[in-house]
């Protein structure tokens, strides 16, 4: 099944009433780095009201469609290529992961996406040696996204946040999506930084087809109620952000409003090539939009 085009002007144009939460980067103890037994991995996304979830073991696909939960599971790989360049490959249920050890990851990401999978480009800011460059980034090709924000990230040296390489590449118009994740390891990462689905109904092919299309934002505490575009205008409404940011062109703020809500008129400023929200609440609480493209 190859994936689904991309409404690169309103991202947002199919969504539905339905809001899910969903972490698309977890592991098990099936890693060697990760502590926890698929058991209570389950149980402690279900007791935080999550919707879906990817179980992304380390160079295997982790059977989680076998243990009994409410969550919608997709099946997961986080891919490395001897160490580098960590991948995560996510697939609908009962769709394949083509990984063999020691591959290429130019062919991995390729074939993945071809054949419909979600494919991201983990934690680019980790490590004090980044893990991806910007121009790496900007050269591998096709892949669905990158992690805009990797909360595990927060106790490890190197950043979090990657939107600045984000810019880079849409300024580039390189487009990718954007997508947050805990990339959980111990029951401390379980912070509710996710992904979050616009959808009609809860059901895997709603969910996943709103993650491939960019039908969802990247939450860290500000809950976005309503977001899309009427013609020339980006709008987005949300219940507790206290300000909003329209970022662009490389990282540039073209517009800041205090509150709940804001809007965005691409007539306003010719030169604006795509425009992305960031919508800030209190404290550290902020939640990053996908973003929206002149044409
Ligand atoms: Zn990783
Ligand atoms: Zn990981």
């Amino acid at each position: 099944m190859a994936p689904l085009p991309i409404n690169w002007c309103n991202p947002y144009a199919g969504k539905g009433r339905l809001r899910l939460k969903g972490n698309l980067h977890t592991h098990t103890d099936a890693s060697q780095c990760g502590r926890i037994p698929i058991t209570r991995v389950l149980k402690t996304y279900e007791k935080m009201g999550y919707g879906f979830l990817s179980i992304t073991d380390h160079d295997m696909v982790t059977p989680a469609w076998q243990q009994r939960t409410k969550l919608i599971i997709f099946p997961g790989n986080e891919i490395d290529f001897n160490g580098k360049h960590h991948t995560c490959v996510v697939q609908r249920p009962g769709g394949n992961i083509h990984y063999t050890k020691f591959s290429d990851q130019k062919e991995i990401v390729a074939r993945n996406y071809e054949a419909g999978a979600l494919v991201t480009l983990n934690h680019p800011d980790w490590e004090i040696e980044e893990h991806y460059t910007a121009s790496h980034l900007l050269h591998l090709n096709p892949y669905t996204g990158i992690e805009i924000y990797n909360s595990v990230v927060e106790r490890l040296d190197g950043a979090s946040l990657s939107t600045a390489k984000w810019d880079r590449l849409l300024d580039l118009d390189k487009r990718v999506l954007g997508f947050a994740n805990q990339d959980f390891h111990r029951l401390s990462d379980a912070i509710d930084c996710c992904n979050v689905v616009m959808v009609r109904e809860k059901i895997p092919d709603a969910i996943f087809n709103a993650l491939q299309t960019g039908c969802f934002y990247c939450y860290y505490g500000v809950s976005i109620t309503d977001i899309g575009r009427k013609k020339d205008t980006v709008f987005v409404k949300t219940k507790n952000a206290q300000l909003i940011r329209f970022v662009g062109n490389g990282g540039i703020i073209f517009k800041k409003m205090k509150g709940k809500s804001g809007s965005f008129n691409f007539k306003d400023l010719p030169e604006v090539k795509y425009i992305r929200v960031e919508c800030l609440g209190f404290g550290e609480a902020i939640s990053w939009s996908q973003p929206f493209f002149r044409v």
